[in-house]
């Protein structure tokens, strides 16, 4: 089971961007999103996007962050700039156990830094938790990240050139 945790959203600033967390997170094979502040526009965007192009994976906004990584039975990885190098990472994660991954928004509490179990930085400059994500989950899955659903309403046949798009 992986879990993406994402503190410090703000519902009128952070819409898309937590959006987009979400769904690099649905494509590369993560089984639940959670959002530590209530917002039910972004659960319901993303369902749709589920419901269209497959694939069951919880989200669930309103979280509290503090709990959830107390509770937490696996290990805990957070991405930040300041952290260890992520290739240098990847030996020390149990790939038969659970994993959180927590992308922060502004500033991160210290505490985050210190429950996880280990710091990760996708090189050490600030940028993008959608992109520290992709580039992590493409590394932990060894290159072949990308999910297959087959329970949606469409499925999207690769092409060269223009859309094929089958309805199911
Ligand atoms: N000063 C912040 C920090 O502590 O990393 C940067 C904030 S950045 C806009 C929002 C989030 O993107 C961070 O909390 C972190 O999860 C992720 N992030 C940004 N740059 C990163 C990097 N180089 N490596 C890993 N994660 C990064």
């Amino acid at each position: 089971m992986i879990t993406v945790l994402r503190i410090g959203h703000r519902p009128d600033r952070d819409k898309r961007i937590t959006t987009h967390v979400a769904l690099v997170a649905r494509a590369f094979g993560v089984d639940e999103i959670l959002i530590d502040k209530k917002d039910s526009e972004l659960e319901r965007t993303f369902l749709g996007v589920c419901e269209r192009f497959g694939g069951k994976v919880n989200i669930k906004t309103g979280v509290k962050w503090r709990e959830a990584l107390k509770n937490w039975k696996g290990q805990i990885v957070h991405l930040t700039m300041y952290g260890e190098k992520f290739d240098a990472a990847m030996d020390e994660f149990d790939r038969d156990g659970d994993l959180m991954i927590v992308l922060g928004s502004e500033k991160v509490p210290r505490e985050v830094y210190e429950m996880a179990d280990i710091n990760v930085s996708v090189g050490n400059q600030p940028h993008s938790e959608v992109a520290a994500l992709a580039v992590f989950l493409y590394k932990y899955f060894d290159g072949r990240p990308f999910k297959n659903f087959e329970d949606g309403q469409v499925r999207i046949i690769p092409n060269k050139k223009g859309k094929t798009v089958v309805e199911n």
